[in-house]
């Protein structure tokens, strides 16, 4: 199960009732946050979640409307007692970057691990998620996620059984472990465990063109949140100038990757109403939602 809830929708500036892009995941007792702006724990608190639950930050890139609220972020964790580790991940210069937010941040009771994203494409295990940064086209260095967590196959007794694996050695087996009895004989869990299964798979990219890896690593998923900069076709020429996208163009994405639901996010400060745009927007992209802050869902292992 992975709970998904975007704490602000805002790209560029705040606005009194639209916090910057932020959007926090929570999976089996961990909590990462995507992207930290300006106000973000603000946005957190009206969720009624504390900065202190969050384990590990997500940066995109470094523009401030994505990194900005840091310094405020981890003072208030610091303020709440926190002693356990934070870790921080993001392009190249995150560690340039963290040496500025530390000059504000001083004083934090807890260590601070970073991990700057070495290539194009790199993943990261955090609890039951895995995590894929991959490289899209911004202004500048930038990365969307690519969050997956995997459904362990079902245990299978006649396989087991089939397999004539001694019925003391099925729970280890069926836990994931590789077990040798007394006589030399190794055993896999594979051996006892039926077909892969579909787990859940969400991707997280904004401020970029729409550029195809989008929708290779999007392909199949659960849910895409998406870039919803500008809702009006004639701003295209600020959407190629800027590097960012249009709905319509994020609303192709992800009819062609087949996702289930797409959210958007990023709104520029001149659309105070992107609502306006809901219809034309479903006519590229049936299951498209036109997300607000606070839009919360939470993606399960489908039925089989
Ligand atoms: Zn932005
Ligand atoms: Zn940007």
């Amino acid at each position: 199960m992975l709970d998904v809830c975007l704490l602000g929708t805002g790209g560029t500036v705040p606005l009194p009732n639209r916090w910057l892009t932020s959007c926090l995941l929570r999976c089996d007792g961990r909590s990462v946050l995507i992207d930290c702006g300006e106000g973000t724990q603000i946005a957190l608190h009206r969720q009624s979640f504390s900065c202190r639950q969050i384990d590990t930050i997500l940066l995109t890139h470094y523009h401030a409307d994505h990194t900005a609220g840091l310094p405020g972020f981890l003072l208030t964790m610091a303020k709440s007692e926190r002693t356990e580790p934070v870790t921080i991940i993001g392009p190249k210069g995150l560690e340039e970057i963290l040496r500025g937010v530390m000059l504000i941040a001083r004083y934090v009771p807890f260590e601070i691990r970073y991990m700057e994203i070495q290539s194009r494409e790199q993943t990261f295990q955090i609890g039951n998620m895995r995590i894929t940064a991959f490289a899209v086209k911004h202004s500048v260095p930038t990365y969307g996620y690519c969050i997956e967590v995997d459904r362990r196959p079902k245990f299978d007794p006649q396989k087991a059984q089939a397999a004539g694996i001694p019925l003391k050695l099925w729970s280890r087996l069926q836990k994931g472990e590789t077990v040798t009895d007394e006589n030399g004989n190794t055993y896999t869990p594979d051996m006892v465990l039926g077909k892969e299964r579909k787990g859940i798979k969400m991707v997280y990219a904004t401020d970029t063109r729409p550029v195809e890896y989008i929708a290779e690593h999007a392909r199949g998923a659960d849910l895409l949140i998406g870039e919803g900069m500008y809702g009006d076709p004639a701003k295209m020429e600020n959407a190629l100038k800027n590097r960012h996208m249009t709905m319509q163009e994020c609303a192709a994405i992800a009819a062609k990757a087949g996702v289930r639901e797409l959210w958007f996010t990023h709104y520029s400060p001149s659309m105070p109403d992107p609502e306006i745009y809901r219809e034309e927007i479903q006519a590229v992209f049936a299951n498209a939602v036109i997300s607000h802050d606070g839009q919360t869902g939470t993606l399960k292992f489908q039925e089989e």
